[in-house]
């Protein structure tokens, strides 16, 4: 370990100076030794100057991501065991890591652990592992996770297609202590919510939406809200908590929308209030339309649209669309949530198009809010990278 070295090309070394953790392979003059993939590399400036430590990753655009600016530090168990202990001090100061609840503990680069997600569900955690670098520590990793959490048991969900950028295979399986039950119940904000962490999207909830919950809940009163890309439809038990006349949940997925119909009855919502749709969103709204049907508040949660730059217009195009068909489905006074997690799209970006579908549909709306991922989704001041989930809240005049 540290034996291998990278230095980079001269002046490729000011990112690295400011704290940017990536090094892309364009900046790279030269690697000297042999290291493998995802081993630890001492990473140079051009003329020898120490600048970090990197896990390598000879197939990859991210030729090394940083471990650590510090040259005293020794990549390894206690290293990841410091880096968690400060993570979850920041959740505590959040107040985001109490008794059943459930936070995102570890955020990757934003907590100096890149390619390493980890989420906790009340006493168990489950990780997403992405990079080769994170991948040889991985063990290490879920051994200072019980150690620092005293958690029950680390589960790891590393079906990700990202992986295969790493020269990695896809995975999933236990880490460290139990396997998690079938059925993990967390609380939110007040409210009871089912995590399937076996078959559930992702880690099995999505986490960074937890403070758009509040403010869905916050402004639904009275209304009749279509939660399109629903999921688990937790939008929509948040919608009928805060007042809302009737929910209409949207997702082409039966599964999400199965314990959507159990999140309905942990939080003693009746049937009546809500439905559960099995269908294609773009095909759903545009049906809407041509019966006629309105709504006092839209919400629009797609999954990324947009994962690489060539996807880019395409992206723009079905974000575009769907806000559009929204905007048709809304009078004066209704409101239209909308969301991009695509961390390539810009808010500047994600505002111009959400004005010009309001356009098209003959619409004027105010922007009330303007959303972001929750904090325990935190972005450095040195990786505005880090920040991906961008929502507006707009009333239609
Ligand atoms: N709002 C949810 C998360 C949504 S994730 C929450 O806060 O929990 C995106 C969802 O969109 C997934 O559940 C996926 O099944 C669904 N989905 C993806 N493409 C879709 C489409 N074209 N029509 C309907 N649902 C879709």
């Amino acid at each position: 370990m540290k034996d291998s070295v990278l230095f980079l090309k001269k002046g490729r070394e000011k990112s690295l100076l400011r704290r940017h953790p990536w090094i892309f392979s364009g900046a790279v003059d030269r690697v000297e030794g042999q290291p493998r993939c995802g081993e630890t590399i001492r990473v140079n400036s051009h003329d020898g100057k120490f600048l970090a430590y990197g896990a390598y990753s000879p197939d990859s655009q991210l030729r090394a991501r940083v471990w650590s600016f510090e040259q005293s530090e020794t990549v390894g168990r206690d290293f990841f065991l410091n880096r968690i202990r400060r993570a979850l001090n920041y959740r505590e100061f959040l107040g985001y890591n109490a008794g059943d609840g459930a936070c995102r503990l570890l955020a990757a680069e934003a907590d100096g652990m890149p390619g390493v997600t980890a989420d906790r569900y009340g006493d168990f955690l489950v990780v997403q592992i992405s990079s080769a670098g994170a991948e040889l520590f991985k063990n290490e990793i879920a051994g200072a996770l019980m150690e620092a959490t005293g958690c029950r048991g680390v589960y790891e969900r590393s079906d990700l297609s990202a992986r295969k950028k790493e020269g990695l295979e896809e995975t999933v399986g236990l880490l460290a202590g139990e396997m998690p039950p079938e059925s993990l119940f967390i609380i939110e904000n007040g409210l009871r919510f089912k995590v399937d962490v076996y078959h559930g999207h992702k880690t099995g909830f999505y986490l960074d939406q937890k403070e758009n919950r509040r403010v869905v809940r916050e402004l639904s009163a009275g209304r009749r809200v279509l939660n399109c890309f629903s999921y688990t439809g937790t939008f929509g038990v948040c919608a009928l908590k805060g007042g809302a006349a009737h929910v209409t949940n949207v997702d082409s997925s039966r599964p999400a929308l199965e314990t959507a119909e159990e999140n309905y009855k942990l939080n003693g919502l009746p049937e009546s209030a809500y439905d559960n749709i099995e269908g294609d969103v773009f095909e759903y709204l545009r049906h809407c339309r041509e019966s006629g049907e309105f709504f006092d508040m839209v919400i629009l949660d797609p999954p990324k649209f947009i994962d690489s730059k060539n996807a880019l217009m395409r992206g723009c195009r079905a974000y575009k669309d769907i806000a559009l068909l929204a905007f048709r489905l809304l009078k004066s006074g209704g409101i239209l949530v909308n969301f991009s997690c695509s961390g390539l799209m810009e808010r500047a970006l994600f505002q111009k198009i959400t004005a010009d579908a309001a356009l098209d549909a003959g619409r004027e709306a105010l922007i009330v809010r303007e959303l972001t991922q929750a904090p325990d989704h935190p972005v450095p001041l040195s990786f505005p990278e880090g920040l991906y989930l961008k929502g507006f809240v707009s009333r239609v005049l």
